[in-house]
């Protein structure tokens, strides 16, 4: 296994006492041979099947990202992705099902201290440190569960590996109402302007309106600045266009993203897609900071529990709590849907509502993805947004399959655009025909149209898939 140490130990904020120090030595020395320990503070070797999660380059403490490949990070493309390493090594544990536990992002005055300090003293709480009075209890299993349970899970964030659907049945936006009406909806993607010009997204969607449902507005794609998501959504709903705010773990500390949404919801804009986010190392020089604050699913526990249960991330009560549709991405194209079904599911239980997923070519693909879905049963708690990507030459289609992790566009349709006189209108029909195959597809409940570059097009197809009642 090829894991380079990603970073230097961690050192602690504030000093520590010289006892602790010597502990701190003793533990950096030893977890640091053993599991590449970077001293975080807030330890989750026990849950992770003894691999450091911090070796995840952007931090992620709750699963892998998507803009990996099971065996190369998109980060550093010269080792494998560590999450699919920890999955790997919780299956062989038979400790995978640990992994739906949600996990709090790190408590940064605990940061570069020693844990087994906290270990002890809790154990010694609970009558566990004398080897005699732990063989002689018959639930010491437990117990010490409990016991690391009790560490990791601090009074502030609570996480578990239960299902939380929303506390309130009411429909917040006219996106939600649509999919439970069971309608198939439609929604295109929205790129903001790379300036501060306001008539270029304007003119972008005013062809769109009457014939989606809501428009997503991306956040930065490919860690490159535009015009914000937020300022973009706001402009979108002057328009009379419904919009999702995309918001990434990348973009977005703890507080940023409590404030943000607190912001949007003011102002109307309730659908909400989180996402972890480009690599800041996608963008270009010089690259930004590396690892994130919050991982995707810590963003759903955040803000589920600020809608459901009125409470920002310190504890405080939120006022008026915001009223959200909360949004995932999902992956079709991952090998391995074990680890996708298991990587969804815990962003549902923390507070997904709907998935939207990567680009689909092959069919087959989409239903093996939704097959394992509902192996764990998820169809029944997400609505389903197949993503749908424009292909206009033969070069984009070359530059997905061959580029873009867990894309998979099969052979067939590269010599369908290779073959047809106009590539332009082969990549046309091609999205046309899987707009009206995935309709058919029981678990799917709409699309989600990208344009890729190709914006021209996109009122034409939605005339078209509005003219055949396919919306
Ligand atoms: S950054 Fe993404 S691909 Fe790389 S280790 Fe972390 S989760 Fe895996």
């Amino acid at each position: 296994m090829h894991l380079q140490r990603f970073r230097e130990p961690f050192l602690p904020i504030h000093p520590p006492s010289m006892g602790e120090r010597l502990v701190i030595s003793g533990e950096r020395l030893i977890k640091g041979m053993l599991f590449n320990c970077s001293m975080c503070g807030n330890c989750l070797l026990q849950e992770t099947a003894y691999i450091c999660p911090l070796l995840c380059p952007k931090g992620l403490r709750n699963g892998p990202c998507g803009s990996g490949s099971h065996d190369q990070c998109c980060v550093d493309p010269s080792r494998p992705c560590v999450w699919h390493l920890i999955y790997e090594r919780a299956k062989a544990l038979g400790s995978q099902e640990r992994l739906l536990e949600v996990q709090a992002p790190l408590d940064w005055t605990r940061v570069g201290h020693e844990t087994w300090g906290t270990v002890i003293s809790e154990a010694r709480e609970r009558g566990l440190l004398s080897p005699i009075k732990i063989l002689q209890r018959s639930d010491r299993r437990e117990q010490v569960d409990r016991m690391f349970a009790q560490i990791r899970q601090p009074d502030w964030w609570q996480g578990d590996e239960h299902y939380h659907p929303p506390a309130s049945s009411e429909l917040v936006s006219r996106l939600q109402s649509a999919l439970e009406r069971g309608e198939f909806v439609v929604t295109a993607e929205v790129k903001p302007p790379v300036g501060s010009n306001a008539s270029k997204i304007e003119e972008q969607v005013e062809q769109l309106f009457g014939l989606i449902h809501a428009a997503n507005v991306t956040q930065n794609p490919m860690a490159t600045p535009r015009m914000s998501s937020l300022a973009s959504c706001l402009m979108l709903k002057r328009q009379g266009i419904e919009p999702v705010l995309q918001l990434t773990a990348r973009d977005y500390n703890r507080l940023a993203l409590q404030s943000e949404v607190l912001g949007a919801a003011a102002l109307g804009i309730h659908n909400l897609l989180c996402l972890t986010g480009d690599p800041p190392t996608a963008g270009r020089n010089p690259a930004g900071q590396l690892p994130y604050d919050l991982d995707a699913t810590q963003m759903f526990w955040i803000l589920r529990r600020m809608r459901d249960n009125s409470t920002f991330l310190d504890g405080r009560e939120v006022d008026k709590p915001p009223d959200l549709f909360l949004g995932a991405a999902g992956s079709p194209g991952n090998p391995n849907l074990n680890h996708e079904a298991l990587r969804l599911e815990k962003k549902i239980n923390a507070g997904a509502q709907f998935i939207q997923t990567q680009l689909v070519y092959d069919l087959e693909v989409l239903e093996r993805w939704l097959e394992a879905l509902d192996r764990r049963n998820l169809l029944s708690k997400v609505h389903v947004l197949v993503g749908i990507g424009l292909l206009r030459s033969v070069k984009v289609a070359h530059f997905l399959r061959e580029r873009i992790p867990d894309i998979v566009v099969p052979l067939a349709i590269i010599e369908r655009l290779k073959q047809g006189l106009n590539p332009e209108e082969a990549g046309f029909e091609i999205a046309l025909e899987l707009i009206q195959n995935v309709k058919t597809i029981p678990g799917v409940n709409g699309v989600h149209i990208m344009s890729l570059g190709w914006e021209t097009i996109l009122s034409r197809l939605l005339n078209e898939i509005t003219a055949t009642g396919d919306t």
